[in-house]
Formats: structure tokens, C-alpha cells, sequence
């Protein structure tokens, strides 16, 4: 009944490319369709699943997850590789090595990279946590720092850029971090920027006294209503024409998606995300499925997807089960979700937990931070004991409910 020659192709092991593999594999099974009858591949650019959610951690060594434990047992294959170019006509995908695949289905899923901007300097003397990779780079970076010869002051401060969540949530962890790697012989500063006039400016009016709380507590500087005007390897210069000694920059300014959704030949959102419709299906490119922060997805009637891990897994599971009842002729699942929640860190502060895409607090301390950690270790994570049955039941496209408070 079904070619033995069809492939799906799925760009991008995250939150989406992962869930959609799994979730591909397990609509297989649900059909009875043999896995030799349909090849699932993943290509990415590295062997693993990364949780990138957790990046701004001082300890991040349970954040990248070989991907032979988690697409090997499910009968997914993998590739690494960067794809560097889609052909959507002539259905192929090219790798920076000169492979070339060609696909029956494809599930674009390869997320989205932190801005960086034409600053001066900032190439070169700028850190993030946007990856697994950087975020490793910053700390052995910073653990440099502490028997540095030069200026102490600068050594011990470091200034994040971008008071959204991931600048936040990188400027709360990172006192105690400096505590650990200076002792008590120097005092650590940490200074959070933005050109903003608030910090948090996106986790509204209702979130904000917990954030200002808390980065007080923990002992950040705030510096609110400047840009950047330069970086360099003393500090960093800002557009007041104040300087920061500081031998550490960490860039937290905005995400936007992966530039290869430029090669769809869509018109793409301000954040550079294809639009997809109801069944993660890319409007306009027949054959061709998005998931995660490069596709923007209508959550309900109002609403569009949030570059998120709470949204990228559940469309990365409807993409999965969607593309392949696509090529098998089935019919599709529609993708709505009808919560939003956001658990922002905060560090030893706690963290802060806000419902409704007008963020009202609704738990904060440690209450909010129990669920944090649920979350971080838990809820996020796929099976990793290579059981088939617990990978595949876990891709199954089903809402999980929104996380409890104070778990
Ligand atoms: C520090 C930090 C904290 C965050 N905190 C939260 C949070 O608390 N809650 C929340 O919901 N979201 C949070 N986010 C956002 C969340 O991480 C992203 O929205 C999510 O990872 C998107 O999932 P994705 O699968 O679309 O992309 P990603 O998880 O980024 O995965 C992209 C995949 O594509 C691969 N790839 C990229 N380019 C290529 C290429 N050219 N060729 C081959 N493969 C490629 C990558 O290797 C990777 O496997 C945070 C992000 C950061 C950086």
C-alpha cells in the first residue's frame, strides 16, 4: 500500500526537530506502516538534543543528550550536519559537506539564534548562552578569570546585555557563579542592561516588582534606558558614554529564527518565523511542515506561537504525527493550545510564575521555583533509558496540562 521509498527528513534535533521525529516514528507504528517502508532522518548540526532552556545554568553537564539514546531506539535515523541549503522544488536539502538528501516530507525545525547586532567589538569579545557550546565557552571563560593578572575589578564584573528572560535569568545565576570561582578575596558585580526603561519589560506590569525583588536580592545592577555603543576586551561602552570595566559580556539581546527559512520563498514574520497553518504545514510550500521558533503557528483565535520550548515540543509532536498521516493519506490534527503560562528563574531568589498571555503573577519564591525545577528536570526531558515503547508513547500528540504550581 505505501512506497517503500518515501522519506521524511526532519532539520534540527531541539525541542521541535526532536519531538517531531519521535512523533513521525510513533504515527508509523499507529498505522502499522513498516519502518522499512518510510525513512525517518534528522539531520543536525550536532549529535545531540539539546536543553538549550537551561543554558544560562551553572551547572549544565544533564543538558545535552547523546541522540543515538533517544532516535535510535525509535528507529530514526540521524545525520550530522549543517544544512546549508533547501530546494523545495526539487524536494532536496544540501549539508556544508556536500551531501545532498532528497525528501518525500519535510519538518523544518531548526530554531532560532540570538541577535547580534553590527556593535563594535562584539563578534569578538562577546559571550551568550544561546547554545550548549557558548554557554560551556562562557564558563570556562570565566573560570580564567579568577587567578587573572590585570585589573580585579574588571575581572570580577560582568555586564549581561538584554533584560528579557534569557538576560534575567543568565544575570541571576551568575553572582553565585563569580562568588564560587573568586572566593571571598574580591566582590563580584553584576550589571544587567537594556535599552528598555524597565527590566522585563515583555513579562508586563503584574511580574515586574517580583523581577526588581529579586535582581536586588541577588545582588545585580540594573542599567536601564542605554544601548551599546562598543565592546572591547577592557569593557564595555555604553551609548550614555559611560564605561564598564568588565572582562565579561554575556549578549541576551532578542532571538530571531534560523535564517534558512529564508529559502522557503515565504513572506516571513518580523521574527523571520514562516507561517504554518493549523497543522504545522508551511502555507504555501506543499510538502513542507514547520515547527518550533521557525514557524509561527496560530495557539488560539488571538494568539500566535511564542518562541518557547512550551510551545516548539507540542508543535513538534503535531508535525511528527501530521507528516506522516500527510504522506500516508490519513487525516490531520489541528494544533491549538489553550494555556500559556511562563516560569521565569530567578535565581536564589526563587522564580516567578505567571499565567495568561497577560502574565499575571499567580505564584513567585520558592513555591514558583519548585515548579521551575519540575520543569527543567522533568517535563522537558524525553525518556532516556532507550525504552521504544515509553519514546514513542511520550511523542504522542496530546496537550500536556499547563505545570502545577509548587510541585
Ligand atoms: C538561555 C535560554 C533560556 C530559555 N528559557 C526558556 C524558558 O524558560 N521557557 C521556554 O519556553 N523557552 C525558553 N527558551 C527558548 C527555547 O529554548 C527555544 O524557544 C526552543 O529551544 C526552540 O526549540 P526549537 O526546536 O525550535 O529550536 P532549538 O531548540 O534551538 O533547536 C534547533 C536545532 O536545530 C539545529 N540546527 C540549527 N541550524 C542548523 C543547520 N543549519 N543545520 C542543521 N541543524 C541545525 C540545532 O543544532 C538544534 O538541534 C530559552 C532559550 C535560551 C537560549
Amino acid at each position: 500500500m505505501y512506497s517503500v521509498t518515501d522519506r521524511v527528513l526532519v532539520l534540527g534535533s531541539g525541542f521541535a526537530g526532536l519531538w517531531a521525529a519521535l512523533g513521525a516514528a510513533r504515527r508509523l507504528d499507529e498505522l502499522g506502516v513498516s519502518p522499512d517502508a518510510v525513512e525517518i532522518v534528522v539531520i543536525s548540526s550536532r549529535p545531540f538534543h539539546d536543553i538549550r532552556v537551561r543554558n544560562y545554568e551553572a551547572d549544565i553537564s544533564a543538558c545535552r543528550i547523546p541522540l543515538a539514546d533517544v532516535l535510535d531506539p525509535a528507529g530514526v535515523r540521524h545525520v550530522v550536519g549543517d544544512v546549508t541549503s533547501i530546494d523545495v522544488a526539487a524536494r532536496t536539502v544540501s549539508l556544508a559537506d556536500g551531501a545532498a538528501y532528497d525528501f518525500d516530507r519535510l519538518v523544518l525545525a531548526v530554531g532560532s539564534q540570538v541577535v547580534r547586532p553590527d556593535v563594535p567589538g562584539l563578534s569578538e569579545f562577546g559571550f551568550d548562552v544561546d547554545t550548549y557550546d557558548a554557554s560551556r565557552r562562557l564558563q570556562d571563560h570565566l573560570r580564567t578569570l579568577g587567578g587573572c593578572a590585570g585589573d580585579p575589578t574588571a575581572a570580577a564584573t560582568v555586564v549581561v546585555v538584554g533584560a528579557g528572560l534569557t538576560g534575567i535569568e543568565t544575570a541571576c545565576e551568575l553572582p553565585d557563579v563569580m562568588r564560587a570561582i573568586f572566593g571571598g578575596d574580591v566582590t563580584p558585580r553584576v550589571v544587567l542592561i537594556d535599552r528598555n526603561p524597565y527590566v522585563g519589560s515583555n513579562m508586563g506590569e503584574s511580574a515586574r516588582p517580583v523581577i526588581e525583588k529579586a535582581l536586588a536580592d541577588n545582588g545585580v545592577e540594573t542599567v536601564t534606558g542605554v544601548r551599546v555603543a562598543a565592546v572591547d576586551k577592557a569593557g564595555i561602552t555604553l551609548s550614555s558614554g559611560e564605561v564598564l570595566p568588565a572582562a565579561t559580556v554575556v549578549w541576551c539581546a532578542g532571538m530571531r529564527a534560523n535564517p534558512l527559512t529564508a529559502q522557503l520563498g515565504v513572506e516571513r514574520d518580523g521574527l523571520g518565523r514562516v507561517p504554518v497553518d493549523d497543522y504545522l504545514r508551511v502555507i504555501g510550500v506543499p510538502g513542507v511542515f514547520a515547527a518550533g521558533d521557525v514557524a509561527a503557528a496560530r495557539m488560539d483565535d488571538e494568539h500566535l506561537s511564542v518562541m518557547s520550548c512550551q510551545h516548539s515540543r507540542p508543535m513538534g509532536r503535531y508535525a511528527g504525527d501530521n507528516v506522516i498521516s500527510d504522506l500516508c493519506g490519513e487525516p490531520l490534527l489541528s494544533l491549538r493550545i489553550p494555556w500559556y503560562v511562563t516560569v521565569l528563574d530567578l535565581g536564589p531568589a526563587g522564580a516567578v510564575y505567571t499565567e495568561g498571555w497577560d502574565r499575571q503573577v499567580v505564584a513567585d519564591g520558592e513555591q514558583a521555583k519548585a515548579t521551575k525545577r519540575v520543569i527543567n528536570t522533568q517535563r522537558i526531558y524525553p525518556p532516556l533509558d532507550r525504552d521504544r515503547a515509553a519514546l514513542l508513547a511520550a511523542a504522542a500528540p496530546a496537550l500536556q496540562t499547563a505545570p502545577a504550581r509548587g510541585e
